[in-house]
């Protein structure tokens, strides 16, 4: 990793968060007054796991989209295992719904379905699109926790939590279907 290709966004946020894009870029979402030095310091206590993480990404972006391999399904199984479950805890109460199980899989139709009984289901995949993507998902598998169904009231409450939905559905339908070939 050489840090000094990560890419900063500063905003009013207080943390410091990072994030590797599908390109496998680094990206420091960062507070505005936060020094370099810092920013630096936690990306390097961070290198394995970003480093396993753009290696991951860049192979996945450049090759012709083969099936994935053994190691990388259990690679990103993990990453799922890591991040899912903690986005389905961040957005739940801010729809307003509990989740009773979340369940991670790898497949080729759908990105996520919500049981009658509660229990939410993504695609393991998901690992491989942009994290807004994958957060618009757990948004909208949570909203289907009030609303069963696709009408004009669930995409209202998809809206209050994730206004740019519009985008991430179009980003799915554009570029998912490259990704569900992949296994
Ligand atoms: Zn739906």
């Amino acid at each position: 990793m050489r840090v000094e290709e990560i890419e900063i966004v500063r905003s009013r946020r207080r943390t410091l968060a990072l994030q590797v894009t599908g390109e496998g870029h680094i990206v420091a979402r960062a507070p505005l007054r936060m020094p370099l030095s810092e920013i630096y310091a936690f990306a390097r206590s961070k290198e394995a796991w970003l480093d396993e993480k753009v290696a991951l990404r860049k192979a996945l972006a450049s090759s012709q989209q083969p099936k994935l391999t053994a190691d990388e399904r259990k690679a990103l199984l993990r990453q799922a295992r890591d991040v899912i479950p903690q986005r389905v805890r961040h957005y739940a109460p801010l729809v307003g719904v509990s989740c009773r199980s979340v369940t991670l899989r790898f497949q080729r139709t759908r990105w996520g379905s919500c049981s009658s009984t509660g229990g939410l289901n993504f695609n393991c995949l998901l690992m491989l699109a942009p994290s807004e993507v994958l957060d618009y998902v757990v948004v909208h598998e949570l909203c289907h926790r009030k609303e069963m169904n696709h009408s004009a009231r669930f995409w209202a409450e998809v809206e209050r939590v994730c206004p740019d939905w519009r985008l991430h559905r179009r980003w799915l339908r554009e570029k998912g279907s490259a990704l569900l070939r992949r296994v």
